[in-house]
């Protein structure tokens, strides 16, 4: 499978700006490794299962599945429909899965993309809202707080120009039975462009830095990272000591 940083052209995406706003330097990284950085599917295959069925609800996916990700399956659509009730009550909306945006200008160095788990959008084209779901145990900012969603809004607003606020949500049934939403208006969405912006600059930095944390597990580059072997140390040596050196 191809990396997923590879088919976006470089660019970064929507779930790399929380990684980004703490370490600048990790998208410098995993650019350089290219194809060698870990793909997400070798680590989430089994929320994968979970996202494939809300994606399709192709029933036959849930005979490969356990009663944990059964359970969480179905705890993600019953609090799917809690949110929709709560966002568009009893008002008519599109839907779209898995769909990737793009900024207006895809070939602009501070252009990004994302992939909602879901967006709605109601039929006046007045209210949207955007779903991300969460099928494993991890701690993940609030939807109020989190970079991922504050980019997918802010993707919504570019697709739809017509909304007047744009919600988001996380829904993450292992962890919660109760997703926050966040509200945004266009100005909101504006501002939040403009953090995002600066997170990329930063990024672009050749001398941006690495800075380790809880969020390196989840990180493409960790195999290859210097600065998070301190952290993971013999298992890391020996992992990968052959590899780091092709990157002196
Ligand atoms: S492993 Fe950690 S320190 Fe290294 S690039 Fe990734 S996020 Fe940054």
């Amino acid at each position: 499978m191809k990396n997923k940083a590879g088919v976006r052209g470089g660019r970064v995406s929507a779930s790399e700006f929380p990684r980004l706003e703490q370490c600048p330097g990790s998208r410098n990284l995993i650019v350089k490794l290219g194809d060698n950085t870990i793909k997400e599917s070798e680590w989430s295959s089994s929320g994968d299962l979970v996202h494939k069925y809300l994606a399709t609800r192709d029933t036959k996916l849930l005979e490969k599945m356990n009663d944990q990700q059964k359970d969480c399956s179905e705890k993600c659509i019953e609090q799917r429909g809690r949110i929709i009730t709560q966002v568009f009550g009893s008002g008519e909306f599109e839907s779209f899965v898995e769909e990737r945006l793009w900024t207006p200008l895809k070939e602009h160095s501070r252009s990004f993309s994302g992939q909602a788990d879901e967006r709605f959008v109601s039929l006046d084209g007045k209210i949207g809202l955007v779903i991300d779901y969460k099928s494993l145990f991890g701690d993940v900012p609030a939807a109020p707080d989190n970079l991922q969603i504050g980019a997918l809004v802010v993707l919504a607003f570019f697709q739809k120009p017509t909304m007047e606020k744009c919600y988001g949500a996380i829904v993450q049934p292992p962890v919660s039975e109760h997703p926050v939403l966040v509200e945004y208006t266009p100005q909101m969405a504006g501002d939040m462009l403009e953090v995002l912006c600066g997170l990329i600059d930063a990024a672009r930095d050749a001398d941006a830095p690495l800075r380790t944390g809880d969020y390196c597990k989840w990180c493409p580059a960790i195999l290859h990272c210097r600065a998070a072997k301190d952290i993971f140390g013999t298992v890391y040596k020996l992992a990968c000591e052959t590899q780091l050196d092709g990157l002196k």
